[in-house]
């Protein structure tokens, strides 16, 4: 029920990776405080600008499923009576103009925890602050609520397994909130949504080896739930199908959801604790809970050491002698990585796969990232552009938190780990399935291997074994805001 404030002015709501309307606390606050609440989505071109890779920072699968997001928001709003605006410009030009012509006078939205997105909340409640317009964020992107953590996020631990036992014992987590029942609907031109190409970006390519079609928006999102926990069942054997490689139920594929906030990782956390009830409690229906945890590490890793995730020596500055584009040879290497290409089956056909869906599982995502960093010595954070732009559920601190930790230079980065991706093929896919269905021309024209695998994860090892040694005594993270 709302219950306005005095003053009752407009409030906007901002939505950013957050596209849905459940557990969504700014919506919320918004409707609780004000009879006109106007919920904003600014299409910012700076997230489609090219990288110096050569490829856009959000590419064509992300882009589509992006913009069905949008309209599955949009229709949910109408079928409540509202309505979601829809602005293509830059945050901090787009709002403050709204704030004006509305004359809102607060601003809500979910914090975000990376540099670059929270120097554009920084920078839109500056320019607010101009206009007489308050921003506040609300956390709620997480499992567990910042609020319940029990330490400070500076102190927190440096492996995951500390992290997971503190928050087990401490932080109970959260209700989702309930959707609103209606919405109003504010006197504003909603603005059409843009095409693909509007935005630059030529249609994704299709491909007939797809074998799940990512659809983007809130409905979709809670009927892979349904269909995954529910109906098909696979909550209950998780843990052991989890590694699998080409069957989709093996995972959930609720990541693009998650990422893009179209679910929230509590309403996830709230159907595996009814199924437990209502069918089975096993390791497996608390492994999709241990993932969801390492979801929410990754999140507090970012906020703990910002621009450091970012940078070649990762968190504790290893001065591995990263090899850049700068030289030929690595301009090549990194092309036969991206385009699958090295002559070892497993690396190439998560790679292809990539390229044509833009997913692929975690197992191969390791693999492939190992690989990368570990054998042919190329710069970690090529490796997490690459993935940044391909990735249909690309999430900033799950993409560079999950490159930086394999590259050796996240958080627990102690000894030398390397995935033998022949190994690997072997464990994962002993009938070569993965393989086959996406390596598809005759052997013949398959590339031979283009590195002595063992060799060069030897070298690797060593030169990471110098690095280490080197590094900079223990750093704490720096200071931010
Ligand atoms: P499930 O196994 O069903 O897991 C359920 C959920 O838990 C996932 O949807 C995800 O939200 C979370 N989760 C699972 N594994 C991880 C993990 N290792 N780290 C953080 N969260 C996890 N995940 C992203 O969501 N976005 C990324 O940009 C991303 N980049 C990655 C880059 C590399 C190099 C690696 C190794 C992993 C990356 N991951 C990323 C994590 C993981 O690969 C995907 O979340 C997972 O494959 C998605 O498929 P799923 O939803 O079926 O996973």
């Amino acid at each position: 029920m709302r219950q306005p404030s005095a003053d009752n002015h407009p409030i906007i709501v901002w939505f950013r990776n957050d596209l849905r309307l459940h557990d969504h606390a700014p919506l919320t606050e918004a409707l609780r405080r004000s009879d006109t609440v106007a919920l904003v989505y600014c299409i910012d071109p700076r997230q489609f600008r090219m990288l110096t890779i050569g490829a856009p920072k959000t590419g064509a699968f992300r882009s589509r499923f992006l913009l069905e997001s949008l309209e599955a928001l949009r229709e949910a709003c109408r079928e409540r009576g509202g309505e979601l605006i829809v602005r293509l410009g830059e945050p901090e030009q787009v709002l403050p103009a709204l704030a004006v012509s509305i004359g809102a006078r607060a601003l809500y939205v979910h914090a975000e925890v990376a540099p670059e997105e929270a120097a554009v909340e920084r920078a839109v409640f500056a320019a607010l602050q101009l206009v007489d317009c308050h921003g506040s964020t609300f956390p709620g992107q997480s499992l567990v609520h910042p609020d319940d953590l029990p330490f400070a996020v500076a102190a927190l631990p440096d492996t995951f397994s500390q992290y997971r036992s503190l928050v087990e014992r401490a932080a109970a987590i959260r209700a989702p909130l309930e959707p609103p029942q209606g919405l109003p609907r504010p006197e504003i031109a909603p603005g059409a949504l843009p095409s693909l190409a509007q935005l630059g970006l030529a249609d994704p390519p299709s491909d007939a080896r797809e074998t799940y079609r990512f659809r983007g928006g809130e409905s979709a999102a809670l009927q892979r739930v349904r269909e995954w926990v529910w109906e098909a069942d696979r909550l209950r054997t998780y843990k052991s199908t989890r590694n699998g490689l080409l069957r989709v139920d093996d995972s959930s594929r609720l990541s693009p959801y998650l990422a893009l906030g179209c679910l929230s990782a509590r309403v996830v956390h709230a159907n595996v604790r009814r199924y437990e009830q209502a069918r089975v409690r096993n390791a497996d229906t608390e492994w999709l809970i241990f993932e969801l945890r390492w979801r929410d590490y990754f999140r507090l890793v970012a906020q703990k050491w910002g621009a450091r995730l970012f940078a070649p020596g990762g968190l504790h500055n290893v001065p591995y002698p990263w090899r850049g584009l700068d030289d030929v040879g690595a301009r090549e290497d990194f092309a036969a990585w991206t385009t699958g290409r090295t002559g070892f089956p497993l690396v190439d056909a998560a790679m292809r796969e990539l390229a044509a869906t833009g997913y692929t599982s975690n197992r191969a995502r390791q693999n492939v990232a190992s690989f990368l960093t570990r054998v042919l010595g190329l710069d970690w954070r090529l490796g997490a552009a690459w993935f940044e732009s391909q990735l249909v559920d690309y999430d900033v601190a799950s993409n560079w938190g999950n490159w930086a930790y394999v590259a050796g230079v996240g958080n627990d980065a102690r000894g030398f780990r390397f995935f033998n991706v022949l190994k690997q093929a072997r464990q994962y896919d002993p009938n070569d399935d993965y393989t086959r269905h996406w390596i598809t021309e005759p052997p013949a024209e398959y590339p031979a291997p283009m590195i002595d695998l063992i060799a060069a994860a030897d070298r690797s090892a060593e030169t990471y074994g110098r690095a280490t040694a080197q590094r900079a005594p223990r750093s704490a993270p720096p200071t931010r805001r």
